[in-house]
């Protein structure tokens, strides 16, 4: 038997498809497979499926189909779906996804682009101004050589100042390849705090309160060491060049409040975040160190928005700074 609904949906009419056999319909399967099929139908009970069937113009459409054998009829129940839908929005989602997924590469470009010229911009003005001055020099009938030679040595400080910050950069901005993935973030948080004391050679004390079989989160695992390296060094050079005694880093990990997330959360005993930058931490270029390039917190947080998560500062939980960071479960 066969409803009207598929009989409008294949372009055969009634009869036609009473005298018909699956395996003219489907599109997927070959005969031998959609017989092979049918036999596990039967020996199971059930089956919930994809696949595609051929209508009468030769067309083919994509099916949800579910099967339940009868063994007292001897007859397979067959619920047939038209995919269409699902499969376009599913195919829609994909292609939003790789926009958005370019439109991050190129913000990222963007932003690298300016951050290399932001740092060049003063160091490469710095030596053309000094050359030109030691050109002047050179020019002039007897040139003042102890002059000369500092006017050299400050164009060559400049170069290698303008060194410093983009050997930085790149390093912060390498965050490799690799792909989301199932993690432990207890076993994550633990292996960035070794890579802190090793390869960072930080020197700080940890309070670490971990939340026991919390479920696994999905995210690229060199995004999120990168994140919460950047995280340990902020809140470590905060303490130190605050002169705090005894630096250290209290780390939370545990499910957020509605339970849908993981929530990490790193508080420091530094001075914390004054409430006029509070706004604008996350900026590019926003630093208030001597030193800094401001793009740290603005690179973690596309990290970790690009891993589904979200990463904030909190400003009620003075003194100290206090960061937290989401990151979805695995589905
Ligand atoms: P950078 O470290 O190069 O300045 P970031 O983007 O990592 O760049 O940080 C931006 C600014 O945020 C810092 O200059 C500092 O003012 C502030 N900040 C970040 N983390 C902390 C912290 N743990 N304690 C106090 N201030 C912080």
């Amino acid at each position: 038997e066969v409803n009207e609904a598929y009989v409008g949906q294949s372009g055969y009419s009634r009869e036609e498809l009473l005298h018909m056999r699956i395996s003219d319909l489907e599109a997927k399967e070959s005969p031998q497979e959609v017989q092979a099929h049918q036999g596990k139908i039967k020996r199971t009970g059930h089956d919930r499926f994809e696949t595609e069937h051929r209508r009468k113009d030769g067309t083919v459409w994509p099916a949800d189909v579910e099967a339940t054998y009868w063994p007292g009829l001897d007859l397979v129940y067959v619920f047939i779906m038209d995919a269409t839908e699902r499969k376009r929005a599913e195919r829609q989602a994909a292609e939003h996804r790789q926009e958005l997924e370019a439109l991050q590469k190129s913000q990222i470009a963007a932003h690298t682009a300016a951050a290399f010229a932001h740092e060049l911009n003063q160091p490469l003005g710095a030596i053309s101004s000094y050359t030109e001055a030691a050109l002047m020099m050179l020019g002039g009938a007897s040139p003042d050589l102890a002059r000369l030679r500092g006017t050299i040595e400050k164009s060559r400080d400049q170069a290698l100042r303008a060194g410093n910050p983009i050997r930085s950069l790149l390093e912060l901005l390498n965050t490799g390849s690799g792909t989301a993935q199932p993690l432990d973030l207890n076993h994550e948080i633990r292996d960035a705090l070794r890579l802190a004391r090793t390869d960072l050679d930080l020197d700080f004390h940890t309070r670490l309160t971990l939340e026991r079989g919390l479920s696994r989160v999905r995210a690229n695992r060199i995004h999120l060491q990168k994140v919460l390296l950047n995280l340990f060094h902020n809140a470590v050079e905060a303490m130190r060049d605050a002169h705090v005694p005894q630096p250290e880093v209290i780390i939370t990990v545990r499910t957020s409040r509605d339970g849908n997330v993981a929530q990490v959360t790193i508080r420091d005993h530094g001075p914390g975040i004054d409430p006029r930058d509070a706004g604008h931490l996350f900026e590019t270029f926003f630093t208030t160190k001597a030193k800094g390039i401001g793009m740290g917190l603005a690179i973690s947080r596309s990290l970790i928005e690009a891993n589904g998560g979200q990463l904030w500062c909190d400003p009620g939980q003075a003194p100290g700074a206090t960061f937290h960071l989401t990151l979805p479960f695995e589905k």
